[in-house]
C-alpha cells in the first residue's frame, strides 16, 4: 500500500549537484517514488551519464547544466526547469564542493571558490525558485547542510562557515516564506562515502577513528540521504520549517572517550 502522508509522486523536483553522490541517489529514490525530477550541475559530461544511466532504469529524469557560482547560470537553468516541469514543487540544494588545509592558508580564491557555490550558489537558488513558489503559493526547499553545521571540524573552515550560514538561510526563509505556503528545511549529513570523501575515507587511520566513535558502528552510503529528503519534501512533514535534521549515525549526539568503558 502506497502511503499518501510520505508520498512525492506528484512532484516535480529540482535538485542541484544531482549527478553524482548525495545528490544523484536523492534523485533516484525521487524519482523511484514517482517523482518527476531535473537534475543539474557544472559538467555536460557528469549530467549526461546520470541521465542515462537513471533514464535505462526505467526513472522519469532529466538534467542541463548549471554552475551555481554563476547567477546568471542559476537565472537560465531556473527558466529551463520550468519550461520543461511547467512548475517546481521541490527545490533540493545539494551542489557543495570543499577544500582542506590550515585556517591561516586559505586564500581568497578558495573562500570565494567554496562560499560562492555553497552558500551564495544555494541562496541565489532558493531566491530564484523562491519567486516562483511564492507566486504559486506552495513549495517545498531542502537544504543540505553538514555536521560542520553543529561542530566546525578542524580543516574546512570556509566549508564549515559555508554550512552555518546555510543554517542561517535555512531559518531565515522558513520565517520569511511560511506564510506564502513555503517551507524551508535542512538535511545534515554525516560522513557519506562519496567521491568528495573517498580520498580521505580510504586511509586506515580515519577509518579506524570512525570505527571506535561512530554510533551506528560504519559510514553513510549516499542512498541513507533519501529518507529524510522525501520525509522533509512530503505532507509528512506539513507543520515543519526552519529546522535541521542530522542524518548522521548518530555523530551529533554526543561525543566518546577514547579508552574502553569499565
Ligand atoms: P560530490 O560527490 O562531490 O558531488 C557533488 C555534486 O555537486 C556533483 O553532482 C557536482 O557535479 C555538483 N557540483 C559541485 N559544484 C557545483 C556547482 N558550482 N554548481 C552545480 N553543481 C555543482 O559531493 P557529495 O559528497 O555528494 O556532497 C553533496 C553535498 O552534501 C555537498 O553540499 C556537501 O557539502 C554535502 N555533504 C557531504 C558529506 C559527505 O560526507 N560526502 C557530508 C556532509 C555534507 P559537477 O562536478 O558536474 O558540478
Amino acid at each position: 500500500m502506497s502511503d499518501k502522508l510520505f508520498s512525492v509522486s506528484d512532484q516535480n523536483v529540482l535538485i542541484t549537484g544531482g549527478s553524482r553522490g548525495i545528490g544523484r541517489a536523492i534523485a533516484e529514490g525521487f524519482a523511484a517514488r514517482g517523482a518527476r525530477v531535473l537534475i543539474c550541475s557544472r559538467s555536460q559530461d557528469s549530467v549526461d551519464t546520470a541521465v542515462r544511466e537513471m533514464t535505462a532504469a526505467g526513472l522519469s529524469i532529466t538534467g542541463l547544466t548549471c554552475d551555481v557560482s554563476h547567477p546568471e547560470q542559476i537565472r537560465t537553468a531556473v527558466e529551463k526547469a520550468i519550461e520543461q516541469l511547467e512548475h517546481i514543487d521541490t527545490l533540493i540544494n545539494v551542489a557543495g564542493v570543499n577544500r582542506r588545509q590550515r585556517a591561516e592558508t586559505f586564500t581568497v580564491e578558495d573562500f570565494d571558490f567554496i562560499l560562492d557555490t555553497n552558500l551564495r550558489g544555494a541562496f541565489l537558488m532558493s531566491l530564484e525558485v523562491g519567486r516562483h513558489m511564492i507566486e504559486r503559493s506552495s513549495g517545498t526547499q531542502i537544504n543540505v547542510e553538514s555536521l560542520n553545521t553543529w561542530m566546525p571540524l578542524k580543516g574546512v573552515l570556509p566549508y564549515a562557515m559555508s554550512k552555518f550560514g546555510m543554517q542561517g538561510m535555512t531559518r531565515g526563509l522558513a520565517l520569511e516564506w511560511g506564510r506564502h505556503g513555503i517551507r524551508v528545511n535542512s538535511l545534515a549529513p554525516g560522513f557519506v562515502l562519496t567521491d568528495l570523501t573517498k580520498k580521505l575515507w580510504a586511509d586506515p587511520t580515519m577509518q579506524a577513528w570512525n570505527e571506535a566513535n561512530a554510533p551506528l558502528g560504519r559510514l553513510a552510503q549516499p542512498e541513507d540521504m533519501i529518507g529524510t529528503a522525501v520525509f522533509l519534501a512530503s505532507q509528512a512533514s506539513a507543520f515543519m520549517t526552519g529546522q535541521t535534521l542530522y542524518v548522521d549515525g548518530g555523530f551529533s549526539s554526543g561525543w566518546s572517550w577514547p579508552i574502553p568503558l569499565v
